[in-house]
């Protein structure tokens, strides 16, 4: 074997966990004209495309209003503040969220001035589990900030109706879960973003749907809300010069948007593609050491952002991301740290043993290679691969 047709083999037998250029290549085409219609339009904040894909995307999600904002967290933080400034929310308030999750989720309730409160996952979905949230309310809880980890809707039936309840805000952290769907009240096909008062999505370029840079979205059917976001997202300001309230700076620029407009038709296809990826590896994956993930009795309502196993232990999941790697599948850990251990917030969201499902997840899982450009064979590979694995 010459050296050249080595590489070539070993290059082969390799299984990235995302490759971006390989997402955006066969989209190479639109992706250029959709950058020169920016460049030759000469105007490249606030304008066509930008309008354009808030009321493609809006209308996707099955809801009135989409404002674009600079990426996820400003997403998140944005909607909260909005409801604060419309004196739907008061600063201390106390709002529910995920203890395993992304640090941006939590963040952003702080960053509005509110405050996190964590809820244990359910074990089985990895998403908050409903039957927790009555314990961690208290007479401050105002309002619940839903996750749809590793792109799984969480329960909304069950978190909608103890809201309804309790009289709390439901908001939709939809950065892993775009085009999740299910049946909801008189709705048959309700999208993320849609079943509470506002939703928060990221375009961050490794998402279901992503951009080329950083980008983010609120949706919403709330017009007033809607109206608040894009002014606190532009200084505070719907007239130049004159300013509402104490804004950011946080715009989704044209180039982001032109870009994302010629990707979004094609979300559909590569989330189908994902959940026929899922689906051989929960029929073929076969190896005692290796729980599999739940898939919903509704596929439709699983994205597969990421595709999650769990170990027994920490020290399995560690040997299994090292074997992985001796055998070229990338894989990563969503995520190591939950919130409450992260420096960042000292002891203020509980102390270690606190949320101890939350505190297993972060040892023991680990997300093998789901995406829409993997190969059948790529994922034989991966599936064989694992099935060999032992401890
Ligand atoms: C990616 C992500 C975010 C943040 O999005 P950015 O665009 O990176 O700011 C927030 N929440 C979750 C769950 C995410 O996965």
């Amino acid at each position: 074997m010459t050296w050249n047709e080595h590489t070539e083999q070993k290059c082969k037998r390799q299984v990235p966990f995302l490759d971006l250029k390989q997402i955006n290549a066969p989209y190479m085409d639109e992706l250029r004209e959709a950058a020169a219609d920016v460049v030759e339009s000469g105007w490249y904040i606030r304008g066509n495309f930008c309008e354009q894909f808030e009321n493609a995307f809006a209308a996707y999600c099955g809801v009135k209003f989409g404002v674009g904002v600079g990426n996820g967290l400003d997403a998140l933080t944005l909607m909260l503040k909005a409801e604060i400034e419309l004196g739907r929310l008061r600063a201390g308030d106390e709002i529910l969220v995920p203890a395993n999750t992304y640090i941006a989720t939590v963040l952003a309730v702080s960053a509005a001035g509110l405050v996190p409160v964590l809820v244990e996952p359910d074990e089985k979905s990895f998403n908050i589990d409903p039957n927790r949230l009555a314990s961690a309310c208290t007479e401050r809880t105002r309002g619940i900030l839903v996750v749809h980890l590793y792109g799984r809707l969480a329960s909304m039936a069950a978190i909608c109706d103890f809201a309804k309840s309790r009289g709390l805000l439901v908001f939709e952290d939809c950065a892993q879960a775009h085009g999740a769907r299910c049946a909801f009240g008189g709705n048959a096909d309700a999208v993320a973003g849609s079943f509470g008062a506002a939703a928060a999505y990221s375009f961050y370029p490794t998402k279901n749907l992503g951009a080329l840079g950083d980008a983010g979205m609120v949706v919403t059917n709330d017009a007033e809300l809607a109206r608040v976001v894009r002014a606190l997202a532009n200084y505070g300001s719907e007239r130049k010069y004159v300013n509402l309230y104490r804004g950011v700076n946080s715009r989704l620029d044209e180039m982001q948007a032109a870009l994302l407009l010629k990707k979004l038709p094609h979300l559909d296809a590569w989330n189908a593609r994902r959940r026929e990826i899922a689906a051989r590896y929960l029929n073929e994956i076969r190896n005692p050491l290796i729980g599999l993930p739940e898939a919903p009795a509704n596929p439709l309502e699983h994205v597969w952002h990421v595709f999650t196993v769990r170990l027994q232990s920490e020290n399995a999941r560690d040997a299994l991301q090292k074997y992985l790697e001796g055998r070229g599948v990338g894989t990563l850990v969503f995520y190591p740290i939950p919130p409450h251990l992260q420096k960042a917030y000292g002891t203020e969201l509980g102390n270690p043993g606190d949320f101890p499902i939350a505190e297993n997840l972060a040892k023991t899982v680990i997300s093998i290679p789901v995406n829409q450009v993997l190969t059948d064979e790529q994922v034989t590979q991966v599936v064989e691969v694992l099935n060999e694995f032992s401890c």
